[in-house]
């Protein structure tokens, strides 16, 4: 039986892959350090993992509203007025299985087949995967080295056509770590605001891993005037270590919302009861929590980017946020092609080989639609990165 053209349109989440497959290697007896994964190394902090035993043992393990319960609502209301200086009300906020089903459901809930996306690349793995389930073509706009990986107004511009549905804009960005300022963000906002006909969905999922302490804007603080079309997606997996709790969130004009709601009540239903009861416990509790993941991945940034600018072939630019590195290999590419060391001149090629010769598992940039680079996370022990990165300058040498 054939498959749908829907599925065969998309491909496996390669960051998922890079790391199933770096796992599988360990578990045949490798040393391999891997450096895919896209997740904090650090436990849950214990005051969130004790509400979730408290909702276990007062029985708070049913269904709940679809879009969440009313006390989480009220703690993301009370977020982004306290945080971002946003009034929303609880009707525009929807809890989801993570930030990734709450950007699925937006897709869905406001893309029709032929409509395009502009997605600056490097981009975050799943947007060009999901704007094509939803029937959707995503317009890559390529942002190199040379321009921080931003965007420009001017290449904003040029991409926008009738079709144009949604813009997607990730700051702190995965996979590079890039952050807009408020000046480059109003530029952006400025085209946006004659182009009434695009909506424009900002992914703040790294807003708190902020390695410059730099305040925190997103386009909508730039240019307030997109609000009636301007959804905001955050959660609370990267910030506090929550990954597997599986909570995204987002804000939006109310019948967005309601259409995502709609979509989420024939998938998922509500999230889990407990994680929702967790993710209100960071939403509230003491935020000092974040402080120690925080300086150790400031310090592991910079020992990184300076080590990569020290390996021949690579060229490292810091990050303003996130937790990765996204080093320039394309010298590095050629060098090791040249020398026959890899088969083609490929990011892809890169990547075998420094998980096949030394054992050190990184995503290749062209996953994230950027050919001649590669992603590091630098949530993992400094004595991993140390061994990883003089494992890296040993095969580049
Ligand atoms: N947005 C960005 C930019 C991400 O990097 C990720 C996770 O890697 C997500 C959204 C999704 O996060 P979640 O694990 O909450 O689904």
């Amino acid at each position: 039986m054939e498959l749908s053209q829907r599925v065969q349109s998309i491909k496996e989440s390669p960051t998922l892959a890079v790391t199933a497959r770096a796992a599988k290697l360990k578990a045949e007896g490798r040393d391999i350090i891997g450096l895919g994964a896209g997740e904090p190394d650090f436990d849950t902090p214990q005051h969130i993992k004790d509400a979730a035993k408290q909702a276990i043992d007062q029985g708070f393990t049913k269904y709940t509203p679809v879009a969440g319960i009313p006390g989480l609502k009220k703690a993301i209301v009370a977020k982004f007025k306290n945080e971002n200086g946003f009034d929303y009300t609880e009707k525009e906020v929807i809890v989801g299985v993570g930030g990734k089903q709450c950007i699925f459901n937006l897709a869905l809930a406001v893309l029709n087949p032929g409509d395009e996306v502009i997605v600056p690349a490097p981009y975050w793995v799943s947007y060009a995967d999901i704007a094509l389930v939803a029937g959707a073509k995503p317009v890559i706009i390529e942002c190199g080295i040379e321009q921080g990986f931003k965007l420009t107004a001017a290449q904003l511009e040029a991409a926008i056509t009738p079709q144009t549905k949604l813009f997607m804009i990730n700051s702190p960005s995965n996979p590079t770590g890039a952050v807009y300022s408020l000046d480059e963000l109003k530029a952006l906002g400025e085209v946006l605001k004659k182009h009434p006909h695009i909506l424009v969905a900002t992914d703040d999922m790294y807003e708190h891993v902020n390695l410059t302490g730099d305040k925190f804007y997103n386009i909508l603080n730039a240019t307030p005037e997109l609000k009636e079309r301007c959804i905001v997606l955050n959660g609370v997996s990267k910030a506090y270590s929550m990954t597997g709790w599986r909570i995204g969130y987002a804000a939006g004009p109310a019948h967005i919302i309601k259409a995502m709601e709609i979509l989420q009540s024939q998938s998922t239903s509500n999230p889990t009861s407990i994680s929702q009861v967790a993710a209100q416990a960071a939403l509230e509790g003491p935020q000092e929590c974040i402080l120690p993941m925080l300086d150790a991945f400031r310090e592991r940034h910079e020992f990184v980017v300076k080590r990569f600018n020290g390996i021949r072939g690579l060229q490292c630019i810091k990050a303003g946020g996130a937790f990765y590195a996204f080093p320039d290999a394309r010298e590095a590419i050629n060098n090791l092609f040249n020398e026959g060391k890899i088969k083609a001149a490929t990011d892809m090629a890169l990547s075998e080989y420094l998980l096949e010769q030394e054992g050190v598992a990184v995503v290749p940039g062209s996953a994230f639609g950027a050919d001649g680079y590669f992603r590091i996370s630098f949530a993992t022990s400094m004595n991993n990165l140390q061994r990883a990165l003089d494992r890296i300058e040993r095969a580049l040498a």
